[in-house]
């Protein structure tokens, strides 16, 4: 099949390559030309594991194509997939701006030619597909039956997309006719031969599913993050707690491990716009009021943390910052808590030495000039009195403790915001140790 992808991020360069990866032919469209040069060149402008090597194959075989032309794009194309950003609007009322998903719709609509199914693959509000119906059908020349608009939302996580993309939890598909399910089965068909499962619903109930199942996975996350704190003042063990708990076949192990405070493209904005709908339309969402609540909270109390591990008084003292991106094994750095954490140490007349293996030059962007970038973790601990393990990159959970303490200042402390190390095996190096959730 044809399938364009309008928006080449994270989601629209990574599905859109694992369709040329699974036969489709597919052409991803995007408004920086700088973006689809270096494409063109076989590189890629984000860090995701694996991807360049198959966006390289995908382009040898001739499966794969990148462009600026929206207009060549969409004309040929069977399926043309939405996947454009819809961050939190800038008014503050924590809507999804949807400018790009409909500036999108607007462009899609001049060029299609013949039966074309328009997909929004991006984390839309309820209610956001009938608008594209709307939008396209107000400016195309083609006839409402020449095209029909589906949900089709992504889970796929960063880090892990691309195996996510090949073997997905499940596929959902929302959509209001037979024609439009029918083309969708087709595009997917190659995942559902290795068993994915497809599951129907209308267009509606497949916007909200994208959102309420980030703001359950907040959810977990918030949990497990007061529980540490509560560990903390009654001398338990959230690790060994998270454990237990999460053996539970009801409950499950996966995000209950304590940190910083969930960032990243979604969770923070995903987790705002649903509340906003359902402010709409008169629904209280307390948890997940509370959950966004206990995020901004852990941030906060993470800050407060290194500034009590070294004696309340950051001013003139130097910290190791390991960790840039809201989670390894991507260059992501959208609300990581590092973000939070460097400007508050940063303001209080601290000096921050940071590093992150590929969150640096995103992170350049956004942190305060003064903070200084070093090339390794070792580089980083140089002369420093404290090291934060913001987050746990592979390189940082086997770190040679000997050496960095070496090069750092005497009585250095170490603050795991993930409880990558042990207290013991820190304190037998000569670290102050301080985890977290942990007595
Ligand atoms: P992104 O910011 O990385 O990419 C969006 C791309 O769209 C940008 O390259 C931008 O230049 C391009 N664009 C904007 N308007 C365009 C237009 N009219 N024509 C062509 N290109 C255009 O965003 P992302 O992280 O890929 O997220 C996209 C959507 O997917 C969002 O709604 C997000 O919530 C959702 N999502 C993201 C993830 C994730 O992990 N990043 C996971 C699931 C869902």
């Amino acid at each position: 099949m044809k399938i364009t992808m309008i928006g080449t991020g994270y989601v629209g360069l990574v599905t859109g390559t694992c369709f040329a990866e699974l036969g489709h032919d597919v052409t991803c469209v995007d408004v920086v030309e700088d973006k689809i040069a270096l494409l063109n060149e076989g590189n890629i402008p984000i860090y995701e594991p694996r991807l360049e090597n198959l966006v390289q194959k995908g382009i040898e075989e001739g499966r794969l194509h990148f462009t600026c032309d929206t207009k060549s794009a969409v004309e040929c194309a069977d399926v043309v997939f939405i996947a454009v950003g819809t961050p939190t609007s800038r008014r503050g009322d924590g809507y999804a701006d949807l400018t790009y998903v409909y500036a999108a719709a607007h462009d899609v609509a001049k060029y299609i030619t013949g039966y074309t199914v328009i997909v929004n693959k991006s984390t839309v509000p309820v209610g956001t597909a009938i608008q594209v119906v709307r939008i396209v059908a107000e400016n195309c020349n083609a006839d409402i039956e020449d095209f029909d608009v589906v949900s089709n939302p992504e889970f796929l996580r960063e880090g892990a997309a691309i195996e996510d993309f090949m073997r997905p939890d499940r596929i959902v598909i929302g959509a209001d006719n037979e024609r439009a399910f029918n083309v969708m089965h087709k595009v997917y068909k190659p995942l559902y031969l290795r068993d994915a499962p497809i599951v129907e619903m209308s267009p509606e109930t497949a916007e909200l599913t994208k959102y309420a199942a980030n703001a359950l996975l907040a959810t977990k996350i918030s949990f497990i993050n007061e529980m540490a704190q509560l560990c903390e003042q009654v001398g338990a063990d959230v690790s060994s707690l998270a454990k237990a708990v999460g053996m539970d076949g009801r409950i499950g192990p996966k995000f209950l491990h304590p940190g910083p405070g969930y960032g990243g493209s979604c969770f923070p904005k995903d987790t705002l716009a649903l509340l906003s709908t359902a402010q709409e339309y008169g629904v209280a969402l307390r948890i997940v009021s509370a959950t966004a609540e206990a995020n901004n909270s852990q941030k906060a109390r993470m800050i407060k943390k290194i500034k009590d591990a070294v004696s309340g008084d950051v001013s003139g003292k130097t910290f190791a910052i390991l960790g840039l991106t809201f989670k390894p094994d991507t260059d992501d750095v959208r609300e990581s808590a590092a973000l939070t954490i460097v400007p508050a140490l940063v303001e209080k007349g601290a000096i921050v030495r940071a590093h992150d293996p590929k969150g640096i030059e995103e992170a350049k962007k956004e942190l305060p000039d003064d903070v200084q970038y070093a090339l390794n973790a070792y580089d980083a601990a140089e002369g420093a009195d404290c090291i934060v393990l913001v987050t746990e990159w592979s390189q940082y959970r086997a770190l040679n403790l000997e050496r960095l303490k070496e090069q750092m200042m005497s009585n250095p402390v170490f603050v795991d915001l993930r409880n990558v190390y042990e207290k013991f095996e820190m304190e037998e190096v000569g670290f102050t140790y301080v985890g977290n959730g942990r007595p």
